[in-house]
């Protein structure tokens, strides 16, 4: 760049980069989905073509940054989570979120036509999205991050599933329907679906029960055999920065690029799906 006068205005810029050693989660969310969700008609609770659109954006998200280990996506949200070895962007903040995000944005429209065959195309105001970056120092904490967004998804949608039951099937109005499940714990409103309306919750499909997990595939490990332990894993974790050669940063990369991006809707709360797959966590 040239030199000039209005130079200094740079300096003007704030750091922004993020706490080394750290796993990165971005988190983006639909803005104002429920009004979206009410003028495309999504189907309620669950509308399985704009789940698996947002699980199309989100896997073309992770093709084109292979820094992403995994990520996990439910309703009109999707968590992006970085390893903590990453340094995409020097960690700026400003910059991974506004890459993930645009992406994101750019490839749910581009992917719209294909999932909303029938329905009217996209006029504005079109569909957005905000973010943020949040970091998390230990493997616990970050477990323990998509642990939380996973019991999200299961109260909610027991809630939303036994909602919509007692609305179109109950044919109460959402009034009476809300004022039916106030204060019910869990058990209730899977006796209220099974009792009043044959409807055993455990069968619900799993996307809409789990919601939707995305990583890239290597090899699994069977169960029993030996893995990383929770324990190793903490200490790997917290250890001094691992210090990996060019070339092997560079054939890291080449690997994660070249595996195979999955779509699961599996448990990520109980300790299986780490040991399983332990190079989410090393
Ligand atoms: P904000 O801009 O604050 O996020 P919001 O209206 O998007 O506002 P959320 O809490 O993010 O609020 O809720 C998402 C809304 O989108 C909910 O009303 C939810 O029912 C709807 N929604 C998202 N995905 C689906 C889907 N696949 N099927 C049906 N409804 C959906
Ligand atoms: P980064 O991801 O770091 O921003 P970059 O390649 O986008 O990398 P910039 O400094 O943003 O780097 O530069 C933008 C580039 O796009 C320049 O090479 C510029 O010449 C080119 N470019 C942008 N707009 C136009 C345009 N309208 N016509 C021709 N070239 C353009
Ligand atoms: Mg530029
Ligand atoms: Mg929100
Ligand atoms: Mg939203
Ligand atoms: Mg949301
Ligand atoms: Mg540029």
């Amino acid at each position: 760049m040239a030199n000039s006068k209005f130079e200094y205005v740079k300096q003007f810029e704030q750091p922004d980069s993020l706490l080394p050693n750290t796993w990165i989660i971005v988190r983006l969310d639909g803005r104002g989905f429920t009004k979206f969700s009410t003028k495309y008609a999504f189907e309620k609770p669950n509308d399985k073509r704009a789940l698996d659109l947002m699980n199309a954006a989100a896997r073309s998200v992770m093709s084109e940054l292979p820094d992403i280990t995994i990520a996990y996506g439910v309703s009109d949200e999707y968590s992006f989570v970085f390893h903590k070895s990453c340094t995409l962007f020097e960690r700026r903040a400003s910059k991974l979120v506004s890459t993930i995000v645009s992406t994101f944005t750019a490839y749910y429209i581009h992917h719209w036509p294909t999932y909303f065959v029938d329905g009217p195309p996209l006029s504005p105001p079109l569909p957005s999205f905000d973010g943020r970056a949040v970091c998390y120092p230990s493997v616990q904490n970050l477990r323990d991050y998509m642990s939380w967004r996973q019991v999200d998804c299961h109260i909610n949608n027991l809630y939303n599933t036994t909602f919509w039951a007692l609305i179109n099937q109950g044919g109460m109005d959402g009034t009476a329907a809300e004022l039916m499940l106030k204060g019910t714990f869990s058990a209730d409103k899977n006796e209220i679906l099974f009792k009043k309306f044959g409807i055993n919750y455990n069968n619900e499909p799993e996307i809409f029960k789990k919601g939707s997990v995305i990583f890239r595939n290597y090899e699994l490990v069977e169960p029993g055999t030996k893995k990383v332990s929770e324990e190793e894993a903490e200490e790997m974790s917290s250890a001094v920065p691992e210090v990996k050669s060019k070339s092997q940063v560079e054939k890291d990369k080449k690997a994660r690029t070249k595996a195979k991006i999955v779509v699961e809707h599996l448990d990520i709360i109980r300790d299986e799906f780490w040991e399983r797959r332990p190079w989410l966590l090393s």
